[in-house]
């Protein structure tokens, strides 16, 4: 880990929460910050993913809350971190590749829905932010995981715009895609995942907006890093 600038003057770890909707760049936009910073980035919709793909794989139909509850015990869901990032284990399997997968999309945004794999999760996320700088995304860190983050961002863009960068980055990637089929899954999420009773994705009151529908990537990292930068010196100096 690099030398952190945050620790040596404050003595304590920052956490910052990057929220939004499906294709926002939250995951791109926060691995860049946190290289920048020295911060470690906790990709939490990895994990959602992981217990979809473990529900998937049982022939579990996704949208059965009691069937995906009935192998929660059974799954066991676990990060590490190598030069290129997060990389995800379910079951002591690297699933980080498998999780990927369009249909993988659906099925986490299905299970997130259920309080049970929320708490379970949760609980991960927590420990993993309890003693280092974090940065970490998803849908509520900063609503319900980190409430107590120092600096909270809600990053959204036009659905639009987040379907395009979604099929770029399939793209890549080399998964044959198309348009409207990418479209109508990240509306279904953004539909399911605001919709949902437990920890819906919703702004945190205390959040900084910031839509990137016209910021390039390195824009947006920049404007993260300056936040966390002024939030730093706001609240501790
Ligand atoms: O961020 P990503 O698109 O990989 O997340 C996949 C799904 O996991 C989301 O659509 C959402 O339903 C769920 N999720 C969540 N809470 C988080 C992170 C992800 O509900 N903190």
């Amino acid at each position: 880990r690099m030398p952190d600038i945050f620790d040596e003057r404050f003595g304590k770890f920052m956490k910052i929460a990057i929220d939004g909707p499906a294709g926002a760049g939250k995951s791109t936009i926060s691995k860049g910050a946190a290289k920048r910073l020295g911060f470690v980035y906790i990709d939490t919709g990895a994990m959602y993913r992981a217990i979809g793909l473990a529900a998937v794989r049982r022939g579990i139909d996704t949208a059965d809350a009691e069937g995906v509850k009935s192998i929660l015990d059974d799954v066991d869901v676990a990060i590490r971190h190598n030069e290129n990032g997060q990389l995800i284990f379910l079951n002591g399997e690297d699933v980080s590749t498998d999780i990927r997968l369009p249909e993988i999309s659906v099925a986490a945004s299905n299970v997130a829905v259920i309080p049970e794999v929320r708490l379970k999760l949760v609980e991960l996320q927590r420990k993993l932010a309890a003693d280092t700088d974090v940065i970490m995304d998803g849908r509520d860190i900063g609503t319900y995981v980190l409430p107590d983050a120092e600096l909270k961002i809600y990053l959204t863009a036009s659905v639009e715009e987040r379907a395009n960068r979604r099929c770029r980055e399939l793209k890549e990637k080399g998964v044959e895609t198309d348009f409207d089929a990418v479209k109508a899954d990240i509306e279904y999420r953004d539909k399911n995942d605001s919709g949902r009773e437990f920890a819906p994705l919703k702004p945190a009151d205390d959040s900084v907006y910031m839509d990137n529908t016209d910021m390039t990537l390195e824009e947006s990292i920049d404007k993260v890093c300056e936040l966390a930068h002024s939030r730093r010196v706001g609240n501790k100096v």
